[in-house]
């Protein structure tokens, strides 16, 4: 009877030491897959084909502020979006419903010269937040595949033009037909992809990566509405190291947004908790102006999820570097109750051991008691107007950082609100 009470003691004991031990950082356990009290994260991705300056500032107004526009009242809604810095492309096609054609196209440099063209503007929107990824260096599609415009003189002509403006986007999506020698291929893939070839007229890997790309979208096809793996590692033909990811490609245009925001794939990412990016083309074509009706139905349709604390939507760089860190997040909980932020130990960018607020927002952890509970990075505690206390549908406390405030604002060049 005595040696079984003290068995007894002594498995209570090994349990509480388990329980309670401070414990090696774990990552992502213990984490809630996404801020309260959202179940899933979207982001809409669009590429800048066919997209002419007037175009992007209609779609934009309408998408992220809440004023009146010309196809109703805005979403307030975060879609970042993408820009080139060349025109290189024989496309006939009409860039817009107004027939212009392809030199109408916003880009950083008059075809492929030396001479800005909407130089300021995509800077200014890249700032603004309304910008976030480089769709390639340009348009360089032709039908004659073999007559490509690129070459490497063109990467560095535009490295040093976005650095000039403090412009370094984190996100690449390769643009076009095979004449895009500029795009980038994974590693252990040979195609006319040469951007990370070295010894090739088109090798730009060395100037364009260390300026900041940390995901590539590497043209590959993807019919699956919410994955858990967005995110994978690949290393370049150069050997240097990105994360490749992927992209519901289905139905991108704009006509076939209400089809890719439809009920049922919604419905299902939600069920699953899994993230979502979804390929778009929103100034693309020339039939829409530019956005119709079934789109914009779909699209209030998925403001109003985000308003029921369903889906969150964020910009693409927001949602690839949210899974980059919280996939790679580094923490210590003591006692259940403190969480200790250590670093960020991502096997393809490197260990870091000081991540910003900016790179943690949205990151929610599991605690006993979300009142008392607490969370300090670099053994600082985090600012409590920063933080996120709340109970989820598991009937779990949680504490985060909150996610990005909610930036409606009008940055429309045209309404000069904010300084150029
Ligand atoms: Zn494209």
């Amino acid at each position: 009877m005595k040696s079984r009470l003290v068995a007894l003691i002594y498995a209570l004991l090994v349990a509480v030491l388990f329980f309670f031990r401070p414990g090696p950082p774990v990552a992502p356990r213990g984490m809630r897959p996404f801020p309260c009290p959202y179940s899933t994260m979207l982001a809409i991705c669009s590429d800048i084909d066919g997209t002419t300056p007037d175009e992007f500032e209609a779609y934009h107004k309408y998408l992220n502020t809440e004023r009146d526009t010309q196809m109703g009242q805005g979403l307030g809604l975060d879609v970042g979006d993408s820009f080139w810095m060349y025109m290189g492309g024989d496309s006939g096609a009409d860039a817009d419903s107004k027939g212009r054609g392809q030199d109408a196209v916003m880009t950083w440099f008059e075809g492929v010269s030396d001479t800005p063209k909407n130089a300021k503007l995509i800077a200014y929107y890249f700032k603004r937040g309304w910008i976030d990824a480089i769709h390639s260096y340009g348009d360089f599609s032709r039908d004659d595949t073999t007559d490509t415009r690129f070459s490497r003189a063109l990467a560095e002509q535009a490295a040093t033009a976005l650095s000039a403006r403090d412009v370094f986007p984190t996100v690449w999506i390769n643009h076009g037909n095979e004449a895009n020698t500029q795009n980038f291929e994974i590693g252990s893939r040979v195609s006319y992809r040469q951007g990370a070839r070295p010894g090739t007229p088109f090798y730009h890997a060395d100037i364009t990566i260390p300026a900041g790309i940390k995901f590539i979208w590497f043209s590959d096809n993807d019919k699956r509405f919410g994955r858990h793996n967005i995110l994978y590692p690949v290393t370049l033909a150069d050997g240097r190291k990105v994360w490749g990811f992927r992209r519901y490609t289905a139905d991108w245009s704009t006509h076939g947004l209400h089809m890719q925001l439809c009920d049922a794939n919604l419905d299902y990412c939600t069920a699953i908790g899994a993230p979502v990016i979804v390929t778009q083309h929103l100034g693309g074509g020339s039939t829409y102006h530019p956005l119709g009706t079934a789109a914009r139905q779909a699209l209030l349709g998925l403001a109003a999820r985000q308003g029921r604390g369903e889906i969150l939507v964020a910009r693409t760089s927001r949602l690839l570097e949210y899974l980059r860190v919280r996939d790679h997040l580094v923490f210590a909980v003591s006692h259940g109750q403190t969480v200790d932020i250590l670093g960020v130990d991502d096997p393809q960018l490197g260990y870091d051991p000081s991540p910003t607020l900016d790179m943690l927002r949205g990151m929610t952890f599991y605690v006993q008691d979300k009142d008392t509970a607490s969370i300090r990075v670099g053994g600082e505690p985090v600012d409590e107007a920063l933080l996120v206390r709340a109970g989820d549908e598991t009937g779990r406390d949680t504490i985060g950082i909150a996610w990005f405030a909610p930036d409606v604002r009008n940055y429309l060049w045209g309404a000069r609100d904010f300084r150029h």
